[in-house]
């Protein structure tokens, strides 16, 4: 059964129209975070890493990568709302709901999905470092090559993306898509295709 955008179902992937060619298999996804977490996991070898992630499009990428760490890792969500249009931020951002962790000490890594004008980030990390971790780094699933004013600063980094609007596996359009395995090109309303 599908229905249109506009309904209650939401549309299958193979007819969506507003959705493009898959960029990033779910299974790649799976592949490359397995290697991402063997990475943390020796990097961070007798330690107990704090994994922050924004939500809401971080939330599959964090469930993933922390299972893919074998080490005693704890997690914390920060809600954000950045001001800006449907597919741009502005990098005016407003913590929506804070961390109930003390980052006092810890060793912090930001779980961030898509970095792409990278002012969120920027924002994030001057906020996060103003509260005293003994270390701050940023693993983010994907970076939008040349899209950032100055290089980010990120430890770990997923999958480097051509500048086009994604969706699927956390990533939305006003909430839908989310729930996709694969990341796919948006091409709907506002995207500019
Ligand atoms: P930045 O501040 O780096 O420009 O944007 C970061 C945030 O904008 C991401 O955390 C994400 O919420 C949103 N964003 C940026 N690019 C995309 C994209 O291609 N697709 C989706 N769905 N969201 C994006």
């Amino acid at each position: 059964m599908t229905q249109s955008a506009s309904g209650t179902e939401h549309p299958h992937p193979d007819v969506d129209p507003h959705l493009g060619q898959i960029l990033v298999t779910h299974e790649a996804i799976q592949q490359r975070i397995a290697e991402l977490g063997k990475e943390i996991t020796v990097d961070y070898a007798g330690r107990a890493p704090l994994l922050i992630a924004v939500l809401k499009g971080a939330i599959m990428f964090m469930a993933d990568i922390a299972r893919a760490i074998s080490l005693p890792v704890e997690l914390d969500f920060m809600a954000v709302s950045s001001y800006g249009t449907a597919t741009k931020t502005s990098g005016v951002v407003r913590i929506v709901k804070d961390l109930d962790i003390d980052l006092t000490g810890r060793d912090v890594i930001i779980v961030e999905d898509i970095v792409d004008s990278g002012l969120t980030l920027n924002y994030l990390r001057k906020n996060l470092a103003a509260r005293h971790p003994a270390s701050l780094e940023v693993c983010a699933l994907l970076l939008k090559e040349g899209m950032q004013k100055v290089e980010p600063d990120l430890r770990y980094v997923g999958f480097r993306l051509p500048d086009e609007f994604v969706v699927g596996y956390g990533l939305d359009v006003a909430e839908r898509y989310r729930n996709l395995d694969d990341l796919r090109v948006y091409v709907g309303p506002g995207s500019g295709h």
